[in-house]
């Protein structure tokens, strides 16, 4: 895995990553319908220690299905979400796809909180569907 770059959409806010994914997840949470405005989002799930933001980002914490705090660190300016820190999984951030600088080694293997998806969202690539979050691969 090369180092992964990223950042928010105005650019404001920038981070990398030094790690090997720990999973890489669509997920269908209600939440992250919301937080993105549309009907799921891709994760990248690294750990925490291997993250370094550049920038300041905004904090935003709310209660995740698992009724523990989710963070999500998002952009002052533009309001994209960069990453998250869910407390239900310690030591994790994860990653939002769809600001990395270059997606073209991306591959979901898990889609997660398919209970909450939208029922015309048929993804191929033959992940695995979970109703809400698996215990943690590994
Ligand atoms: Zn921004
Ligand atoms: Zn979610």
């Amino acid at each position: 895995m090369p180092e992964m770059k990223g950042g928010c959409l105005c650019g404001q806010l920038r981070y990398m990553a030094n790690a090997e994914p720990v999973f890489i997840g669509v997920c269908h949470c209600k939440n992250c319908q919301k937080e993105s405005g549309t009907a799921f989002n891709v994760v990248v799930a690294v750990p925490q220690s291997a993250v370094s933001i550049q920038g300041s980002p905004r904090t935003y914490t709310s209660k995740g299905d698992s009724g523990m705090d989710y963070v999500r660190r998002l952009c002052p300016n533009c309001g994209s979400t960069i990453l998250s820190e869910p407390a239900a999984l310690p030591g994790i951030a994860a990653l939002r796809a769809g600001t990395l600088d270059d997606t073209s080694w991306l591959k979901p293997n898990m889609e997660i909180f398919c209970e909450s998806a939208q029922p015309w969202v048929q993804l191929g690539g033959g992940m695995q569907r979970f109703p809400k979050m698996p215990p943690m691969p590994g």
